[in-house]
């Protein structure tokens, strides 16, 4: 899955999306609410919230230990670079 603001945009791998502890974990990380839960607890990517990204590495940190890495955000004002 992936959305898009106009500053910043969150791509997950869908594999990593459905696993309803990892959206738990990123969801509880994430200190501007990019990361929600639907109802049957898997990732939902808040799109309001995209440009609010204070680039803390939280989410990746709470991603972290998977290879390939499953969580990316992408800073579109600099070409799409990774974080
Ligand atoms: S880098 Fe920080 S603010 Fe940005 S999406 Fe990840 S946890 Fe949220």
């Amino acid at each position: 899955v992936r959305k898009d603001g106009l500053f910043i945009a969150v791509e997950v791998d869908d594999a990593a999306a459905a696993d309803t502890v990892l959206a738990k974990k990123l969801t509880d990380a994430c200190p501007v609410d990019i990361y929600a839960q639907h109802g049957d607890g898997t990732l939902e990517l808040v799109e309001k919230s995209l440009d609010e990204c204070v680039l803390c590495r939280l989410c990746l940190d709470a991603a972290a230990g998977r290879d390939p890495a499953p969580v990316r955000v992408l800073k579109l004002y600099e070409d799409g670079a990774a974080l």
